[in-house]
């Protein structure tokens, strides 16, 4: 190190230095204390590097001015207070989207939240009786009622619903489940690594195209404990493709003595064929065609909170409960509060397609999408003209969540280009805005998808578009 670099680096104030001065003071004020003395450590630490290493000649041969320095710490500063799980504006167009928190709630869902997280509640007390009671008796009325089964169980979510069916019914033991139906629903969750740590034996009948009830019936044998349906959530096999329907497997359980249990993944509470969707499987009908415990997740079309329900024979549903790992995976209060009023909603289909944000996205008219993506247009151009080029195109949205992987519903984009910005420059300065805004490009511009924009949102993503537009 030479003697020039030696002075420069002397020349840096110490960290007790920096908080005496009065801008420093303020931030104080305003920020806690450990992350102002965070923030100013890093960036003395930050300086000390360059001037060592020499990288600071390039930008300025001497030292930050102090102003630089107390900017820089203010950056790092308010970044460190910031939460680091965040609200954000998904103008994606993909409607649950399991990378930005899946479903958005319901307001009352929200409320309900709110309510039981700020006192005590009567979560594992019955107030008739004035004695202990059960957690899921707060939903699971509303889970037999709206799918036709005789008891209920919520726990933390599907893929800890279908291990604590395995781990209770087939420990040990065989479970017979289609070749073309051993799926991976996102990185974690394989149907055979979980029958592994359930502690069940995958037993494979059919071929990944074609899979017949005599395949079943031909691999059914004293070991085994249970049939497994899985539906295909997120892909699809067309062509010469077949899987036994579950009505028939039901038939094959009741003869051999075997529980069927179905997984239909997303599960739909409402057809949604009504809002010109393709049908995904509904609970309801599973348990009508006479499977013994169907599973599905809280926060895919059901559009409430994360959660796994199980529905089905009281024997088989109470089975479950007593299984220890049933304490493990159970669910939370807060959870328990908005699954509860999501359920409520779909008492009245009516109130559930008004009300829950995923079936409002997905039922939402092209005219209504239309007005929004008119109106985002109009503020974004207000507010940076001469910046951006701004134009309303067709395109499509997507269900998402591993949901009708196969539809596409068409939509209205706003369609974002800049004659000195790239797409994916414009694009990144949108993931780092407050709030941030995630967007798709198309064709070297950024699309916004009004349909899973807020309406609440839609000026301030006219703001946010606005601001990162400056060249
Ligand atoms: C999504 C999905 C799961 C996992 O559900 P989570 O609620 O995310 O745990 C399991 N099985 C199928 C078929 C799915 O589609």
């Amino acid at each position: 190190m030479d003697s020039r670099t030696r002075l420069l680096l002397r020349q840096l104030p110490s960290v007790d230095e920096l908080l005496q001065e009065p801008s420093i003071r303020e931030m104080v004020q305003a920020l806690p204390r450990w992350a102002v003395v965070e923030a100013i450590r890093e960036v003395l630490e930050r300086w000390r590097r360059m001037l060592a290493t020499g990288q600071s000649e390039s930008a300025s041969a001497d030292l930050p001015s102090r102003d630089a320095l107390i900017a820089e710490v203010k950056q790092i500063a308010l970044r460190l207070n910031r939460p680091a799980l965040r609200r954000l504006i998904n103008a994606t167009g993909v409607v649950i989207h399991t990378n930005l928190g899946r479903a958005p709630l319901a307001e009352v869902g929200i409320e309900r939240i709110v309510e039981v997280a700020r006192g005590y509640s009567n979560l594992e007390y019955d107030l008739e009786q004035g004695e202990r009671g059960s957690r899921q008796g707060h939903v699971e009325w509303l889970l037999c009622r709206l799918t036709g089964a005789e008891a209920a169980l919520a726990v933390n979510n599907n893929a800890a619903a279908v291990l604590l069916a395995i781990n209770t019914l087939a420990e040990g033991k065989e479970v017979v489940v289609s070749r073309g139906e051993l799926v991976e629903i996102g990185d974690s969750f394989r149907i055979p690594d979980i029958m592994r740590r359930a502690g069940g034996i995958l037993r494979e009948v059919g071929t990944t195209n074609r899979t017949y009830l005599r395949d079943y019936e031909e691999a059914i044998g004293a070991a085994s404990a249970m049939l497994l349906k899985v539906h295909t959530s997120n892909f699809r096999i067309q062509g010469f493709a077949s899987q036994v329907p579950v009505a028939e497997l039901a038939s094959l359980g009741e003869k051999t003595g075997l529980p069927v249990v179905e997984d239909v993944g997303s599960g739909a509470l409402v057809d949604l064929s009504q809002i010109g969707l393709s049908k995904e499987p509904m609970p309801s009908e599973s348990i009508r065609a006479g499977a013994d415990l169907v599973t599905f997740s809280g926060d895919k079309l059901l559009g409430g909170p994360q959660a796994g329900l199980i529905v089905g024979k009281r024997l088989l549903v109470e089975k479950l409960r007593r299984n220890p790992l049933a304490r493990a995976v159970r669910i939370d209060k807060f959870t328990l509060a908005a699954l509860e009023a999501t359920l409520r909603l779909y008492l009245d289909e009516g109130r559930a397609f008004a009300h829950v944000p995923v079936l409002r996205a997905l039922a939402m008219s092209l005219q209504e999408i239309e007005r929004r993506a008119g109106r985002l247009r109009d503020r974004i151009v207000a507010l940076a003209s001469g910046h951006l080029e701004v134009s309303v195109i067709d395109g499509t949205s997507e269900v998402g969540g591993g949901a009708l992987p196969l539809e596409s519903i068409s939509t209205r984009l706003v369609a974002v280009r800049s004659a000195h910005l790239s797409a994916p420059v414009l694009e990144g300065r949108l993931r780092r805005t407050d709030p941030p805004a995630m967007v798709r490009i198309k064709d070297d511009q950024i699309v916004l998808d009004p349909r899973t924009v807020l309406e609440d949102e839609l000026e301030t993503l006219a703001n946010l578009v606005a601001s990162v537009a400056v060249p």
